[in-house]
């Protein structure tokens, strides 16, 4: 990699560099402040984010894809409505350690609008959060508020997953792909039943099956189910609505 594509690559860094350096170039006062509260907060980050990495890990290895997309997916409804509000409000932790957490979700077919839930109730009405607004500033205030924060919340999940599309997200699109279909590779033995009835949209590789593009929908619904029912280990599943 050359000096310019590593500068390229690190530019916000660098440009923080330039401004602590005409920070204490001029200000030195405020800029030692400056440095220290960054180091506080790196610190912070230092110890909060391997938990929460770790927790990532663990949620993506054992609940399966199936159960985020029934409980948080595209058509959870109200219920994943209410359980994203329930996940982000008894979080713990700042809300930079919720990013992680929610790409997972995404990728494993939680939809925008759930995401938008759990985000922003884990900023602003996590349970600790909401005790201690009721202890300073009294239990009418904080059910007010929570209500309202609420109201605004689900409206700003349903706009917002009106408009943002994971495709446009930096959401792995091939995890996002296989939201609907895939073909669990430990169970494939890699007899061929399902590329040879669905040759558009199967492939053998390596002797084992997997999903080499995604049809439409609905165009290929009924051979898909065939496929699923035909595999002799039940390897291919589908998540989703049937119907569609
Ligand atoms: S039918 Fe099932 S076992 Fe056979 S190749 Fe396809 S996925 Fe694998």
């Amino acid at each position: 990699m050359s000096a310019i594509q590593i500068m390229k690559k690190n530019r916000l860094l660098i440009i923080v560099g330039v401004v602590y350096a005409t920070l204490f170039a001029t200000y030195p006062q405020q800029a030692s402040k400056a440095v220290s509260n960054s180091v506080y907060y790196l610190v912070e980050m230092f110890e909060v984010l391997p938990v929460i990495f770790i927790l990532t890990v663990i949620i993506e290895a054992w609940i399966p894809k199936e159960v985020i997309i029934k409980r948080f997916g595209e058509k959870s409804g109200f219920m994943g409505n209410m359980l994203s509000l329930m996940l982000g409000s008894i979080s713990a932790g700042p809300i930079y350690a919720a990013f992680p957490i929610s790409k997972m979700l995404l990728s494993k077919g939680a939809s925008v609008a759930n995401v938008v839930i759990v985000l922003s109730s884990w900023a602003v009405i996590k349970v600790p959060m909401l005790a201690n607004e009721a202890k300073f500033l009294g239990v009418q205030f904080m059910a007010v508020r929570w209500i309202l924060t609420v109201v605004a919340i689900f409206l700003m999940a349903y706009i917002i997953g009106r408009l943002i599309k994971k495709e446009n997200m930096t959401v792995s699109i091939e995890d996002h792909e296989k939201e609907w279909l895939e073909v669990k590779k430990e169970y494939c033995i890699g007899c061929g039943i399902c590329v040879k009835l669905l040759p558009d949209v199967y492939e053998l590789n390596q002797n084992k099956a997997q999903v080499k593009a995604l049809p439409v929908k609905g165009k290929y619904i009924e051979a898909i189910q065939q496929s699923i029912e035909k595999c002799p280990t039940k390897a291919i599943t589908f998540y989703g609505d049937k119907t569609t």
